[in-house]
């Protein structure tokens, strides 16, 4: 079928290679394999996958690298699946351009959701385009980007113009975690020494306001440690 969504593996391990082959060809995906850094940047330019999945630890090069060598011309999902389960690595790889990070080991299930979602929300992008106006909705929450409000239940949420950006940048990428720094340089440009707090800060208000509890994840998820991610349709 010529309408198949294509993923590009790179996994230098047979058979974690082997059983993804197996696993995503039974889910009607259409797969090509590669076992190295400069392989998988060939096997890209050559293929243009819909998603790549990656592993960072390669014999020639770490992963990070083919990420920044696609991320100069494609926009093209990627999902990290990787044994390193540090934070700074998550942080670094999706400061990179990775799309998620999975650790492993990992479950069937839970990788084919996080395909079907990094490949719809790469569609949605597509379609939408990024920060163009519209309208974002999610369980009880209204966002309108014309005019930027924000509703639950359809009453008008008071936001600060800060929290507003925060959400919006949130929501505009939502089901993909974006790190403390991403979001950061998206709201204030630049990460200085109090941006950190100043994030907390604000996003606790914006937690409050949408109606959190504590300890509770309501639309925001906090990805302790890495950043903040918008629930979306699929959570
Ligand atoms: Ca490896």
């Amino acid at each position: 079928m010529a309408n198949k969504n294509k993923i590009l593996i790179v996994e230098d391990d047979v058979n974690i290679r082997n059983f993804l082959v197996a696993l995503l060809e039974a889910n009607d995906y259409q797969v090509v394999t590669a076992g190295s850094c400069k392989e998988a940047i060939m096997m890209f330019t050559t293929h243009v996958p819909d998603l790549t999945i990656l592993d960072l630890g390669l014999p020639d090069m770490d992963g990070t690298f083919f990420i920044n060598e696609i991320r100069k011309e494609w926009s093209a999902p990627v999902i990290v699946l990787s044994a390193r389960t540090d934070e700074q690595d998550k942080v670094e790889a999706l400061d990179t351009g990775a799309n998620d990070y999975i650790t492993k080991p990992f479950g069937s299930g839970e990788l084919l959701a996080r395909i079907r979602t990094v490949l719809r929300n790469s569609r949605r992008n597509c379609e939408l385009g990024v920060f163009q106006g519209g309208k974002f909705s999610l369980d009880n929450l209204a966002i309108d980007y014309d005019t930027r409000r924000v509703y639950i239940d359809g009453v008008e949420i008071k936001l600060t113009q800060t929290e507003y950006n925060i959400v919006c940048v949130l929501s505009q990428q939502s089901g993909k975690i974006l790190t403390y720094s991403a979001i950061i340089k998206a709201i204030w440009g630049s990460n200085d020494e109090g941006s950190t707090k100043k994030l907390q800060v604000n996003m606790a208000n914006i937690r409050k306001k949408l109606g959190a509890k504590p300890g509770e994840d309501s639309y925001i998820i906090n990805e302790l440690g890495v950043g903040y991610r918008m629930k979306d349709k699929n959570d």
